[in-house]
């Protein structure tokens, strides 16, 4: 195996620039600590892409991609670019053409909780003792996003539109391996979404991950109807380890994840392929309302990063003195604009601070 590690960076829009620069301060010093050489390489892409080479994704990019190990990407999009049909647009002419080009069918998102920050939770009090450490990890690729037959038929009172949900064994199968290799690195628990009481899809998705978790046996596997996970989401997280879903129920219940923890910009994200080739995001977008002003959150960023070093390099512990120095950061009191409240020790800082900050304390 190679000793080069190769990262494309691809900043893009918005606040993208600048928590991604937050991320790299992060990189550059824990580099050190990786038994591989870390390479990186920028490239333009989204709006600012279009704006310079008519293109949200270029050749150049892709290319740059394509011969890198890892993508690390920041976000995408913005007004000045709504006027476009949407598949020019860069969020579709982008983001969304890279995880079709690399077949990026398995998307994680960690949501946990930082006990200091419960007052951002819309959960209560008696509820967030107990803590949560869920992670999400949503088919990406298949179900009804992309199930043809779709569309709209007819005028007037007949009009109707229909989409097609639609998984194959083969779909259902790969997924549920990254969820159960991912559980065994855990708490070895599951608890597959599905709607088995209406859907012929859901059907065959809770027979197919019953048959995939006889090669797991030391993994405990629940499942849960839809309607249920997202009353016991609010009721209890904590009895939640890894969640595993389809493309749509994901799409909802990774935001509902995403909001007991109180911060979008908390939050970051992976998508993988088959051989674990891996594109890292913020979950939120690329927040246009506050690009420029210095008062992004980097966090999401960051842990974006660590998010790579933990699942494309494969160094826990490393992943883990970033969290670390997060938590240290968010201990101390400091805080971006979106994560103050004006409590007691708390310190406003900007984006800029909050990177150094957390790579002074990094371990
Ligand atoms: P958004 O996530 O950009 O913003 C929603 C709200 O969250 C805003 O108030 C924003 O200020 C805040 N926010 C988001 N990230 C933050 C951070 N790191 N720190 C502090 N506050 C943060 O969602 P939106 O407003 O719906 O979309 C804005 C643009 O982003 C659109 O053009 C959309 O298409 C694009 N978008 C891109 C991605 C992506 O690149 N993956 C994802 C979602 C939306």
């Amino acid at each position: 195996m190679s000793d080069i590690f190769k990262i494309a960076i691809l900043p893009g829009d918005g606040i993208g620039p600048e928590v991604m620069k937050q991320a790299l301060k992060i990189l550059e010093k824990i580099k050190k600590y990786i038994n591989k050489k870390i390479f990186i390489d920028n490239y333009v892409v989204g709006g600012i892409a279009i704006n310079k080479y008519g293109n949200p994704l270029p050749k150049k990019t892709l290319y740059g991609c394509e011969n890198s190990n890892a993508i690390l990407f920041g976000s995408v999009g913005g007004p000045e670019w709504d006027y476009l049909p949407l598949n020019k647009r860069p969020e579709k002419g982008s983001l969304l053409k890279l995880r079709k080009h690399f077949n990026l069918f398995a998307n994680i998102r960690p949501a946990f909780f930082y006990k200091n920050l419960s007052i951002l939770s819309p959960l209560k009090e008696k509820i967030l003792n107990k803590g949560f450490d869920i992670i999400c990890i949503r088919e990406l690729t298949g179900g009804i996003y992309f199930g043809v037959p779709n569309g709209r038929k007819k005028k007037g009172i007949d009009e109707y539109a229909f989409d097609t949900e639609i998984y194959s064994r083969l779909e259902i199968e790969r997924i549920a391996h990254i969820a159960f290799n991912l559980a065994l690195k855990r708490k070895k628990k599951i608890c597959s979404i599905d709607k088995a009481n209406v859907l012929n899809t859901s059907i065959l998705w809770r027979e197919v991950v019953t048959d995939i978790s006889k090669q797991y046996t030391s993994v405990k596997l629940e499942h849960m109807y839809i309607d249920n996970a997202v009353m016991q989401l609010m009721k209890n997280p904590s009895q939640f380890d890894i969640i595993l879903c389809s493309n749509l129920f994901g799409d909802i219940i990774s935001d509902q994840c995403a909001m007991i923890t109180g911060s979008v910009g908390n939050l970051p994200s992976a998508s993988f392929n088959h051989d674990y080739f891996g594109l890292y995001e913020p979950s939120g977008g690329s927040a246009p309302n506050i690009a420029g002003k210095n008062i992004a959150n980097p966090i999401a960023q960051i842990l974006s990063l660590a998010m790579l070093i933990e699942y494309s390099l494969k160094e826990r512990n490393i992943a883990q003195k970033i969290k670390n120095a997060i938590q240290k950061v968010l201990d101390l009191g400091y805080r971006t604009k979106d994560l103050f409240t004006n409590s007691k020790n708390e310190k406003i800082v900007t984006t800029d601070d909050m990177g150094t900050l957390i790579m002074q304390s990094i371990i």
